[in-house]
């Protein structure tokens, strides 16, 4: 195969969910497209590698400052969501009426990858604690082992600091991951998040 055709199937197999076949397929369509269209998709990768960056409080993602929803004044900054992903940002947007701000982990912990808090965004959490004022956590993980470890470190901690704590209902189906919960559930388990005082 030509070289060049062999790195371009070679760095779109290190993509996520893709393997060579896929790849192959992959590479062989943008070898078809017209110039410009594939100029567009090169200059697009660049463009966000370039532009966006985490937003410096809650770690959303931006090509500015802060985020939309951090610059919003009419956000109700006393409510506070934890999220994994800023994925999980824009479903709970779209699925239901949630007008508090978000704090993004960046993952979750677990121990078998060697992920720990010092490599999610846990110190700056704890930092908005210094200069922010909430009057409710609300943890939206994913209900995985991860998900619900992580849940119960961060209910540990917001314990110490006496912050009342909820989390989503268990509308959101064991195991699943919310990316694949429909919106329905996804607002309801929302609406019913409980205390989970009792559980830490
Ligand atoms: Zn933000």
């Amino acid at each position: 195969m030509s070289p060049v055709l062999q790195k371009l199937v070679d760095e779109i197999a290190k993509l996520p969910g893709l393997g060579k076949k896929s790849a192959m397929r992959l590479a062989l369509h943008i070898l078809k497209l017209p110039e410009p269209e594939a100029r567009a998709l090169a200059e697009s990768i660049l463009q966000v590698k370039q532009r966006l960056h985490l937003c410096s409080r809650c770690g959303n993602l931006t090509e500015v400052e802060l985020c939309v929803i951090c610059a919003d004044p009419r956000r109700e900054s006393g409510l506070l969501c934890i999220v994994e992903s800023p994925q999980e940002i824009l479903r709970l947007e779209k699925a239901t009426g949630y007008r508090g701000v978000y704090h993004v982990l960046g993952g979750v912990l677990s121990p078998l990858d060697g992920v720990g808090p010092e490599d999610l965004r846990v110190a700056e959490l704890w930092k908005r604690f210094e200069t922010e004022v909430f009057r409710e956590v609300i943890l939206a993980l994913n209900p995985t082992a991860d998900g619900d470890a992580t849940s119960h470190y961060l209910l540990r901690e917001l314990k110490q600091r006496k912050i009342p704590a909820t989390r989503l209902a268990r509308g959101v189906p064991i195991g699943a991951e919310l990316e694949h919960v429909d919106e329905v559930t996804l607002a309801r388990a929302l609406a019913e998040r409980t205390r989970v005082d009792d559980e830490r």
